[in-house]
């Protein structure tokens, strides 16, 4: 069984998932938390962008 990197558990898969634009291989556990994780980053950025007046721009 593969070892997963991020728990150091072993995993029946591991999945990859892009964690600071770097692809990873974590179980589904951890694939989950990431994602949770990249999901609060991106949006605490857009309320950053937010009050700096980037509103709509890209
Ligand atoms: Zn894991």
């Amino acid at each position: 069984m593969p070892t997963c990197k991020e728990c150091e558990n072993e995993a029946d898969k591991l999945v990859s998932v892009k964690v600071d634009g770097k692809a990873k291989k974590m179980c589904e556990d951890c694939a989950d938390r990431a994602r949770e994780n990249a999901e609060i980053a991106e949006e605490s950025e857009s309320v950053v962008q937010n009050m700096m007046g980037f509103k709509g721009r890209r």
